[in-house]
């Protein structure tokens, strides 16, 4: 079968890589000069399947509010008559529910669990490296009231069987010796042994390397997708920058910009682009720098480790698709990294980007069929679409092969929003 994948982000690799894996002929397009240079260019990167929870929780319509008048809070909204935005506020303030989240964050840790296994396989047999390190995460607390919130949310691990520990202020230096520099900054942490870090856009430049190379994966860069045309419940062509393409079958990887290809085809996808930062600065003392991935719950700022770079991500801004590069979100990013690293990295010589995450409002990936026979989805990442890449492209690879898959796709396909 030849399978045209519409994406070459971390999601659009990484199904060009499992469907040629299975013997599928796979051409990848993209707008872009190259693999991961939008939203899998700069991301945080953590690969954290135990660290998987939608942000739609019990609680965050009151901290929204709160936020609205906070500095350096976790989440902006930018005021505009944007319809999309409002419909999804909705719909991420209907999955605050407690009943909403625990299916929620179950179908995540699903996801990610099963990533972890992909990931792992996925290095031993392609041999790629991506200045990765597999020595977990650790989520850190400032308050107490944060301790006690994360209890429910362990027992959500210890039933999805994902390792983790609750450790004491004075345990916390056992995962990250640096935080010995700052001393009675936290009152504790959760670690997630079994979480990973690595440079995102390096893993899909090489894993697009090795599917060109080694699974003959044809790549066209500086393609613009303009249209999706359909013909009695199927996709015909897909209309291009470079003319008409067509395939046996097409795979929907765009990340945010998903939904604008697929109003025309009457399938909605309630996708809504939620922008964040990040900076990239080189260490310049390794005993004050993250030897893996911590989190500062109270900002929702991640800090990882890269080779010889700490890279900072967080905020999340509702802007629709505006990518400027807002100087007060980076303030509150150098602002985390200098509290809790103050010695690791050198800030002068930091580089600021932003990216648009692909949020759905139950913070879960939409991976399988759609209404027509020879279209998949394969988009909708959020806040974890490297963490979650792996496992959703071999979901969707054996859906598409009619093969069981290893996971139960109860509740990941588009269909869920119908219901
Ligand atoms: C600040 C920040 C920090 C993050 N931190 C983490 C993290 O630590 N860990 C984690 O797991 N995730 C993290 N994420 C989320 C993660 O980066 C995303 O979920 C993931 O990159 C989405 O991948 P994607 O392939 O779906 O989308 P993208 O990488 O955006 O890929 C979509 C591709 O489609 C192409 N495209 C779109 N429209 C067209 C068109 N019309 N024609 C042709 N091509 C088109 C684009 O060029 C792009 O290459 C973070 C995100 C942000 C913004």
């Amino acid at each position: 079968m030849h399978v045209l994948i519409l994406g070459s982000g971390v999601v659009g690799v990484t199904s060009a890589y499992y469907l040629a894996s299975q013997g599928h002929e796979v051409t990848v397009l993209d707008r872009q000069a190259g693999p991961a240079m939008e939203t899998s260019y700069g991301n945080a990167g953590q690969v954290s399947f135990g660290f998987s929870s939608p942000w739609a929780a019990p609680g965050i319509p009151r901290k929204a509010l709160k936020w609205m008048f906070q500095e350096h809070a976790p989440l902006k909204i930018q005021p505009k008559r944007d319809p999309a935005m409002a419909r999804f506020m909705m719909a991420m303030f209907n999955n605050c529910t407690p009943e909403r989240y625990a299916v929620n964050k179950e179908r995540m840790v699903r996801v990610a669990e099963y990533s972890r296994q992909c990931i792992d396989a996925l290095r031993r047999d392609t041999g790629i490296r991506y200045e990765d390190r597999q020595r977990g995460l650790l989520q850190l607390f400032r308050h107490e009231s944060q301790v006690e919130a994360v209890t429910k949310d362990m027992r959500v691990l210890s039933e999805c069987g994902v390792r983790h520990r609750l450790l004491s202020a004075e345990e916390l230096v056992t995962a990250e010796p640096a935080l010995a520099r700052v001393p009675g900054k936290f009152v504790g942490g959760l670690h997630l042994p079994d979480d990973q870090t690595g440079d995102c856009h390096l893993f899909t430049q090489r894993l697009a390397d090795h599917c060109r190379e080694q699974l003959g994966v044809e790549f066209r860069f500086n393609v613009d997708i303009q249209r999706i045309e359909r013909q009695a419940g199927r996709i015909e062509r897909v209309m291009t920058s470079a003319g008409a393409l067509s395939a046996d079958a097409y795979v929907v990887c765009l990340g945010s910009f998903s939904p604008l290809l697929m109003k025309d085809l009457d399938i909605r996808l309630p996708i809504y682009p939620v922008k964040g930062y990040s900076l990239t600065l080189p260490v310049i003392d390794d005993g004050g720098a993250p030897q893996s991935t911590v989190m500062d719950e109270t900002f929702k700022v991640a800090i990882s480790r890269f080779d010889d770079r700490i890279r900072v991500g967080g905020t999340a801004e509702l802007a629709s698709y505006d990518l400027s590069l807002l100087e007060k979100r980076r303030a509150t990013i150098s602002m985390v990294v200098r509290d809790v690293f103050p010695e690791g990295g050198d800030m002068a010589k930091a580089e600021f980007w932003t990216g648009l995450r692909p949020m759905t409002p139950d913070s879960t990936p939409i991976i399988g069929a759609t209404r027509y026979d020879n279209l998949w989805l394969n988009t909708g990442h959020g806040t974890l679409g490297w963490t979650m890449s792996c496992g959703s492209a071999h979901l969707l690879a054996d859906l598409m092969a009619g093969r069981r898959p290893a996971i139960d796709p109860q509740g990941l396909c588009v269909a869920r929003y119908a219901a």
